[in-house]
């Protein structure tokens, strides 16, 4: 996908503030961050949301959630908790269409959700 915005970042065209990377996945800080922690954790493969999830692409899940766990290791909020939002779709508000975690941290978020 030569113009997805998360894309080009994966491939350090354009520039952002890496935070954790391996195989599969690539997170960064996010530039308009909502907490003092605001992570983006995203597969290396361009999927559109979570609705381009299919049998064949499904097991990034599974390695996204690896690396949501060593973001929030390596940004020292895994004990102190944190939360994961996706947004999926127009309702949503989803903006940028690559598949991406939103991890927030480092502040009491209470239990209300929205
Ligand atoms: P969403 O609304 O779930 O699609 O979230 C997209 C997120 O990407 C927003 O929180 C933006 O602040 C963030 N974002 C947009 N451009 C960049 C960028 N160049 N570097 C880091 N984060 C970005
Ligand atoms: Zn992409």
């Amino acid at each position: 996908m030569d113009n997805c915005l998360f894309c080009r970042i994966i491939k350090g065209e354009i520039p952002s503030s890496k935070v954790y990377e391996d195989e599969y996945v690539y997170a960064f800080k996010d530039i308009n961050p909502a907490a003092p922690v605001h992570v983006l954790v995203v597969p290396k493969v361009h999927i559109d949301s979570l609705e381009g999830l299919n049998e064949e692409n499904l097991q990034n899940v599974v390695h996204i959630h690896r690396g949501i766990k060593n973001v929030a290791k390596a940004m020292g909020i895994n004990e102190s908790g944190y939360r994961v939002i996706v947004n999926c779709g127009k309702n949503a508000g989803q903006t940028v269409f690559h598949l991406h975690y939103h991890v927030l941290g480092g502040i009491e978020m209470g239990e209300k959700i929205l």
